[in-house]
């Protein structure tokens, strides 16, 4: 015998369905993982609904994670690329990377529409066009609201009063 069984088997894993198919398998728990990570701002939010994780593939054997940063200068970013590290880690992904990507900028509107109904259970308005006519109460759901500060509690966020229920709430700013 010339051809060894361990040579074929090689073969056989480098290019096998079957592996393929563990790949997709590990891809979608990598995504179910970053869907645990909490956008450290906004904690209701996932980094996934935020839409920040762009996309997770394989480069040879390395778990490759793309992500864009929201806001630029966003300090948050930081605290979840360890948090990204973190996750793989305890997973026993040995070897992965986390890829910044620019461009295209991240928009609200990459939110995801969980993402935007957490928001209103959280109290704060989900981002929308300016066209799109006035901001909802996210507490009674009134359009009659109004613009206290431009700057909440971070500088992604706006702080509005409702004219209905008198509550104030934050409004996610549109990007
Ligand atoms: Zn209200």
């Amino acid at each position: 015998m010339v051809t060894t069984p361990n040579a074929k088997r090689q073969n056989l894993s480098r290019h096998s369905p079957a592996e393929a198919g563990r790949r997709r398998t590990r891809n979608a728990d990598i995504w179910s993982w970053l869907e645990e990570i909490m956008d450290p701002e906004i904690p209701v939010l996932s980094i996934c609904d935020l839409g920040i994780v762009r996309d997770v593939h394989w480069d040879g054997a390395e778990a490759v994670v793309t992500i864009t940063p929201t806001y630029s200068g966003c300090p948050a970013m930081a605290v979840i690329t360890d948090e990204i590290r973190a996750s793989l880690q305890k997973r026993g992904i040995a070897r992965f990377r986390i890829e910044t990507q620019l461009s295209p900028a991240w928009t609200t509107d990459w939110l995801s529409e969980k993402g935007r109904e957490r928001l209103r259970e959280y109290g704060i308005a989900p981002p929308r066009p300016k066209s799109s006519g006035p901001i909802a109460c996210p507490h009674c759901g009134s359009p009659s609201t109004h613009l206290v500060s431009q700057f909440g509690s971070t500088a992604c966020k706006a702080i509005y009063v409702c004219d209905s229920c008198r509550e104030p709430f934050d409004y996610f700013k549109c990007h």
